[in-house]
């Protein structure tokens, strides 16, 4: 695999086999892509007998390859290994929380993830890992981060932040985590779904009016909001509140997915936590089965209203490896009923939308920056191409700055 860290004062010219842009429904053959400064100068079609300015150009020719926008991940956790609990001992020491991170970055790049959002942690790991990525020119996708998340103290998600005792701590939360320099505000609306019993999901930490609360508070501040939220309250809550994503959404109802699909939430189902349970000890696996089912159905459903989904791993929690599980979340889409095509938008366009850089990333579009990988093969008729990527090619956030819209 070949992977380009681009600089600013290099053009770059790529000629490959095919490329999907993320916008058009067929895919373009023979292609050459100009960067120029470490954004889209030009896609246009090529003979590949061209002649190129050798001076000006570096020219990389990789004829049996499909180009497509970088992969986006709306859902991790930086702090999280996804092999242990979250470390009941505290906070990791600073040094080993660097080496972590950059491990972990540098992992989603080899795997053409160019762009994640962090769900949050106790510590504002995801924070930090931004603020590297950065400062440092390191080889990392862009980072947008939530700090610590908005939760009930006493429930579930304690690793996630030390949680609120009322309605009226509400205020003081938000503007800390504005504060702290969060892109978005993360809030536990529920815990999470009972693998042991059918159909139950852990309590409720939000009503209505304080979903409600927290989302006017966030907007005062300009943050959209990323709601985790299993069970019919707390997923009709967040949707009828008007969260910006709906993280999980497990047991969501009929009513609720016709309110999704008529309003602006985008839906992060996060597939594949639940079904890597199966083999674990102390869940019931046919619980497991149910609402992995149950969850299928609601996707394939909420696409066929046209619903925004999106992809996101919940890397880091048990069972999910960083960056390695991505392409099980993509086919489990598929699986749904998403064409390949319709999860190639969910991973790409879709998924840069959430994180709120569809201004930068997510196409491949002359002005945006040039964030792509190759994949051999041809990834919008079968998605299991995306084993074999042979290229990545990326401009490091240090050098063009991420700035996530705001509301
Ligand atoms: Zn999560």
């Amino acid at each position: 695999m070949q992977v380009i860290s681009l600089h600013r004062n290099r053009p770059l010219l790529i000629r490959a086999g095919a490329a999907w842009d993320g916008i058009m429904a067929h895919p373009l053959c023979r292609v050459a892509v100009g960067i120029v400064e470490g954004r889209i100068a030009f896609i246009h079609p090529s003979t590949g007998n061209e002649e190129w300015d050798r001076h000006y150009w570096y020219v990389v020719d990789c004829p049996d390859l499909a180009l497509l926008p970088g992969l986006v991940d709306c859902h991790v956790h930086l702090a999280l290994d996804g092999v242990n609990p979250p470390n009941p001992e505290g906070e990791p020491k600073q040094e080993q929380k660097v080496s972590q991170l950059l491990e972990r970055l540098q992992c989603y790049i080899t795997h053409g993830i160019l762009a994640l959002r962090d769900g949050g942690d106790r510590y504002g790991t995801g924070i930090m890992a931004r603020n590297l990525a950065i400062q440092n020119r390191w080889d990392s996708p862009a980072v947008v981060a939530t700090g610590t998340a908005i939760r009930r103290h006493g429930r579930y998600g304690s690793f996630l932040g030390p949680g609120v005792t009322g309605r009226e701590d509400l205020p003081t939360a938000i503007w800390q985590a504005a504060n702290n320099g969060v892109d978005q505000i993360k809030v536990i609306a529920s815990g999470i779904v009972d693998l042991t019993r059918p159909n139950r999901v852990g309590s409720l930490q939000f009503d209505m009016a304080e979903m409600e609360t927290i989302i006017s508070l966030a907007r005062q501040q300009s943050l959209p909001v990323m709601v985790h939220a299993s069970g019919t309250d707390a997923v009709e809550n967040c949707i009828n509140a008007g969260a910006d994503s709906l993280e999980h959404g497990y047991h969501i109802t009929t009513g609720g997915l016709n309110k999704l699909a008529a309003g602006k939430t985008a839906w992060v189902p996060t597939l594949v936590p639940v079904a890597v349970q199966e083999g674990y000890p102390a869940v019931d696996p046919a619980v497991v089965a149910d609402t992995c089912n149950h969850q299928m159905q609601s996707v394939g459903i909420a696409h066929a209203l046209g619903a925004r989904i999106a992809v996101g791993t919940d890397a880091g929690s048990r069972g999910v490896p960083h960056a390695s599980y991505y392409l099980r979340e993509m086919i489990l889409l598929n699986r749904c009923g998403l064409p390949p095509q319709a999860v190639l938008r969910a991973a790409t366009i879709e998924g840069a939308r959430v994180l709120g850089l569809d201004n930068h990333l997510g196409t491949l579009t002359p002005g945006k920056v040039a964030n792509l990988i190759g994949v051999a093969g041809e990834p919008w008729r079968d998605l299991a191409s995306l084993q074999r990527i042979g290229l990545v090619c990326f401009l490091p956030p240090a050098y063009w700055q991420p700035v996530p819209a705001r509301h």
